[in-house]
């Protein structure tokens, strides 16, 4: 949940690592600081060392957050789909209309 906008949003993580000399054995995790920006209102947030594993747990792939978004999207349609061919209301995974028999594709 986005502290700023009090919604539950889909976050985008960015991390930042220190320039680290090459006397010191990479301890990433130690020195990088990971910020979340909420994709509704754009608010970055620096995430807390304990939320970093959980954050981790969460990250999604380009192609699960593609599918995420279009169920999303799917979820919080509006409106009834209507064929472009006949203006008819169809169902909302519906590939052909019943009525004209159309791709709705
Ligand atoms: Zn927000
Ligand atoms: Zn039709």
């Amino acid at each position: 949940m986005c502290p700023a906008c009090k919604t539950d949003r889909i976050f985008s993580i960015e991390q930042h690592r220190q320039k680290l000399t090459m006397y010191f054995v990479p301890t990433v995790q130690y020195h990088s600081k990971q910020y979340m920006t909420c994709q509704g209102c754009n608010e970055s947030f620096e995430i807390a060392d304990q939320l970093k594993e959980e954050v981790a747990a969460r990250l999604m792939t380009e192609n699960e957050l593609k599918t995420t978004m279009e169920n999303m999207a799917i979820e919080s349609l509006p409106l009834i789909p209507i064929c472009q061919t006949c203006k008819q209301p169809v169902g909302p995974r519906m590939r052909f209309c019943p009525n004209c028999g159309n791709s709705l594709l």
